[in-house]
């Protein structure tokens, strides 16, 4: 589907209008292409005084090839601000956030990145250390508001829980995240918070190929979403087992062959799935690395004119097919140490939605299921976490009335709806070994929605 407005006010006649009118402005987001530089120019490093994270921090963009600017420097554009506020104990200190970011306000360059990290306020000394890094998420979310022309903001918990100096597994994901988040694979991600730390991972040999020798299942994935992480993963190096409904047979080969993955043609709330899936994997691969749940359905009513049927369906399809494969997967140890599991929510599971009562409540089950499994599952050294997608630009969102859809597109900081391809590049990020010490969280990728904000 396309976003014919977008793509209007790109042209000169439509710049005019939208200037004249005071129109919603959607930029050209940056996107990920294989050998692009992390950064559209040079990132301006900054921190908190006591802060603990500057120097590894400036030691790891570095070595990802970013080109660090010289504080000194004025009338500079930068393609990042990056500010290490763990220093930062008591709200007095803030006004170090204020000082770094306020003078470069207009100087993020389009698409650029702002991210700021942060200590997890459970795991500060003090109440007023807790409080003025919790106070960080609205300075964040704030930015992303404000900057515009496709920049985005979010802010990186980074556990303290290893000691005063980053535990391997938790530098490294530190590293995978920050790669994501300044590259164009994060176009549609911001006014996130994500908590790294905690759990093992491994650098791989090419960031470009971050997914090397790993077994991916991506369950829905003859069209839509489903489709274009098959194709992202396998890009980053995966081997993908694809699955659909066998309905959707001919559209899951036109999937798996294209990346030279293999198909799995199968229902997934059928009695014997799981155990015919694990089956499957087990005689073909003798393992899965990464479980991506992303097959969904929508079976829309209000709750008053809904019968038991539709409510059914999509819970079974949503949520509780999910369980069973994990169930089955995890008892017969097909996922090994170091495994993901990662499903697909939604912001309707975050912000309840009118006509969904089913679908929010199967959604939002998945972030429970994730806040469930992640501690438990970390002891074997498998990651739990979810995508919660807003409005994507896919046959299930071409179904929504007009007017319902124009402004599901531009409700969101961004101004614009999101592709398949970005979700697929942030289940991507969360796949990657490297990510290991990346688990419990659930990541919108809705452009800043204000549903559920
Ligand atoms: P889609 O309808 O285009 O694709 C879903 C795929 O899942 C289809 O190929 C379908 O055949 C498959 N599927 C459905 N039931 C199945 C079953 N029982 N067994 C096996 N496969 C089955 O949808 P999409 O937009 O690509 O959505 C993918 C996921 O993202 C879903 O979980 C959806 O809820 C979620 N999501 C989408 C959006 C959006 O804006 N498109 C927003 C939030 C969340």
């Amino acid at each position: 589907m396309t976003d014919r407005y977008a793509s209007f006010v790109q042209s000169a006649a439509g710049r005019a209008l939208v200037k004249r009118l005071g129109l919603p402005d959607p930029p050209r987001l940056r996107r990920h292409h294989p050998g692009d530089p992390l950064l559209p120019g040079p990132a301006l490093l900054g921190a908190a005084t006591g802060g603990r994270l500057a120097e590894p921090l400036a030691k790891m963009l570095t070595a990802a090839g970013v080109e660090l600017a010289d504080p000194a420097a004025t009338g500079q554009r930068y393609g990042a601000l990056l500010f290490d506020a763990t220093g930062v104990t008591d709200s007095t200190e803030l006004r170090q956030l204020y000082d770094f970011f306020h003078p470069q306000a207009r100087a993020v360059l389009p698409s650029g990145r702002v991210i700021v990290l942060g200590t997890p306020p459970r795991e500060c000394a003090t109440p007023r250390e807790a409080t003025a890094q919790r106070a960080l998420e609205g300075l964040v979310r704030s930015i992303g508001k404000e900057f515009g022309r496709g920049s985005t903001a979010q802010l990186v918990y980074v556990s303290r829980a290893d000691g005063p100096t980053l535990a391997a597994g938790t530098a490294t994901s530190l590293e995978s995240t920050l790669r994501f988040l300044l590259s164009g694979r994060s176009a549609y991600v911001s006014g996130q918070v994500v908590r790294v730390g905690g759990g093992t991972a491994s650098a791989p040999a090419d960031w470009d190929r971050p997914l090397d020798g790993q077994v991916v299942l991506v369950t829905g994935a003859a069209r839509g979403i489903g489709a274009a992480l098959a194709k992202v993963l396998a890009r980053d190096g995966a081997t993908v087992v694809a699955l659909d409904i066998p309905a959707a047979g001919d559209a899951l080969a036109a999937v798996a062959n294209d990346i030279g993955g293999t198909a799995v043609q199968l229902d997934l709330t059928a009695p014997d799935a799981p155990t015919r899936l694990a089956e499957h994997l087990a005689s073909r691969h003798g393992r899965v690395d990464v479980v991506v749940h992303n097959a969904g359905i929508t079976r829309d009513k209000t709750l008053g004119r809904m019968d038991a049927d539709r409510w059914d369906q999509v819970i079974d399809v949503n949520l509780s097919s999910q369980e069973r494969i994990n169930d089955v997967l995890l008892e017969r140890k097909l996922i090994p140490t170091g495994g993901r599991i990662i499903s697909v929510s939604s912001i309707a599971g975050i912000a309840g939605n009118r006509g969904q009562t089913n679908y929010a409540t199967s959604k939002a089950g998945v972030i429970g299921l994730v806040d469930s499994l992640a501690p438990t599952l970390r002891e074997r050294g498998i990651s739990v976490n979810a995508v919660a997608p807003g409005f994507i630009e896919t046959r299930l969102t071409a179904r929504i009335p007009l007017v319902v859809r124009e402004a599901g597109r531009r409700m969101n900081s961004l101004a614009q709806g999101g592709l398949p391809v970005d979700v697929a590049e942030t289940i991507g990020w969360l796949a990657w070994p490297a990510s290991g010490a990346v688990s419990g969280n659930v990541v919108r990728v809705c452009g800043q929605s204000l549903l559920g904000a």
